[in-house]
């Protein structure tokens, strides 16, 4: 069993685990790598020992926590600056003292208590790129769908590991949101073959004419879009 303690001496306060054991002869005490310290001593060691222990290796236990604090720091150093792209362009991630969210109109800015990577960055990343999904694929698919004249029911936004959309018979259409990524011309071929599957829900020739009237490039865009496998560069999530 271990127990919290504090110990203050010469201006510094001690924090320590102390854990006692019958077989334990000596008092022990060892640093760990996020510079907790631990004391391990004999079971009926008295306590005044153990702070006569702590404090004779006061300079050392100080010295050692604070190497583990700056290395511990430097491992999560975040970078000035996080570059992702973002349809034709690129979006740009910086830290700032303000709140979450798009500066200017290819810059997003994250709150600097944000470590990096850390998992509320990510989540942030993922629910801007997901919100920017919805609005301009949406507005996508409904031009394209009047170009085409197609009825659609409802769009989802999903994050699909294989696909990135789909559509059902029911005229249901779900898109990946990291299409976010992809080129513009690339999306608008993935919005043109999901709308073709309204008129033919397989990839018969028809179906590949009708994809040729509104994407002549259908054929450079789909061997393209095979070539982009996971864009998402954050394996947390
Ligand atoms: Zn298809």
């Amino acid at each position: 069993m271990s127990t919290c303690h504090a110990l203050h001496f010469s201006g510094h306060t001690v924090a320590y685990h102390l854990k006692r054991d019958r077989r334990r002869t000596r008092i022990k005490l060892e640093i760990n790598t996020q510079g907790e310290l631990c004391v391990k001593a004999p079971a009926q060691a008295p306590n005044r020992v153990i702070e006569q222990v702590i404090k004779e290796h006061g300079q050392w236990i100080i010295q050692t926590q604070q190497q583990a604090a700056s290395s511990h720091q430097e491992a999560i150093q975040r970078p000035d600056l996080i570059q992702l792209p973002f349809l034709d362009e690129t979006l740009t991630v910086r830290f700032s003292d303000g709140e979450l969210g798009r500066v200017e109109p290819n810059i997003l800015q994250i709150p600097m208590d944000f470590e990096f990577p850390d998992e509320r960055l990510v989540a942030a990343l993922e629910h801007w790129y997901r919100f920017q999904a919805h609005g301009r694929l949406r507005s996508s698919i409904d031009t394209v769908a009047d170009q085409m004249d197609t009825q659609i029911n409802k769009v989802t936004i999903r994050g699909q590991k294989t696909r990135w959309g789909s559509c059902s018979s029911k005229g249901n259409i779900s898109l990946n949101w990291k299409l976010m990524f992809l080129p513009n011309s690339i999306i608008q071929y993935v919005i043109v073959h999901e709308l073709a599957h309204r008129t033919h829900m397989n990839h018969s020739p028809a179906f590949w004419s009708l994809v040729s009237r509104y994407d002549p490039d259908y054929k450079k865009h789909r061997t393209l879009l095979k070539k982009f496998k996971e864009p998402w560069p954050f394996n947390t999530v």
